[in-house]
């Protein structure tokens, strides 16, 4: 799609992937179309699933305390998810769910152009980045992709189910935070 509103609604009536059967609302991703920083995370949960926006829930006041710390709000970031409806039960997309829904996702960031993109957890970086990326080993590490900076850090469900990682993910924030004061114009 060349435009938004085109994706958007096909989205949003999307059949592709049994998803749909189970889903209460598809949660497209939400932020201004001139971010320069894209948050990625799996799927949504119960709570985006009631509501359609993407990271409500406990995660998402999280990923709202740690977009403070990179010196962002959510009126600045781009939030999406690499499978638009919720996977019952919040097991874990599967791969024939990412590969029916992965193609918004590429045309959200082919849309936004993105200077910066964060993959929030393991899957999200599995699929963005590389498929034998290691979240424990290799998150807060940056690579570049057709241009694009591209980094993975915990995602804020895992934060939440272990306080042990915090430390580790605050330095990445802090890494992001210099990041887009290297390569973004007006985000900070
Ligand atoms: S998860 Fe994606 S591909 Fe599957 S029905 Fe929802 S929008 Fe379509």
């Amino acid at each position: 799609m060349k435009n938004w509103e085109g994706l958007y609604a096909a989205c949003m009536s999307c059949q592709n992937c049994p998803l749909a059967q189970t889903r209460t609302n598809v949660v497209f991703g939400e932020g201004p179309t001139n971010a320069e920083v894209m948050f990625i995370g799996e799927g949504p949960g119960e709570q985006e699933d009631r509501t359609g926006r993407p990271f409500v829930g406990r995660g998402g006041q999280l990923l709202d305390e740690m977009l403070g710390i990179m010196g962002l709000d959510r009126s600045r970031v781009y939030i999406a998810n690499m499978v638009k409806c919720r996977p019952p039960g919040n097991r874990d997309p599967l791969a024939e769910e990412q590969e029916a829904c992965i193609g918004y996702l590429r045309n959200q960031v082919a849309l936004l152009r993105p200077k910066i993109i964060v993959c929030l957890g393991r899957i999200a970086a599995m699929k963005l980045i590389r498929p034998d990326f290691k979240i424990t080993r290799e998150h807060g590490q940056w690579v570049e992709k057709a241009g694009v900076q591209m980094t993975a850090i915990y995602h804020p469900a895992a934060l939440l189910r272990d306080l042990s990682k915090r430390p580790e993910t605050f330095a990445d924030l802090k890494s992001i935070r210099e990041h887009i004061q290297a390569v973004c114009d007006h985000t900070l």
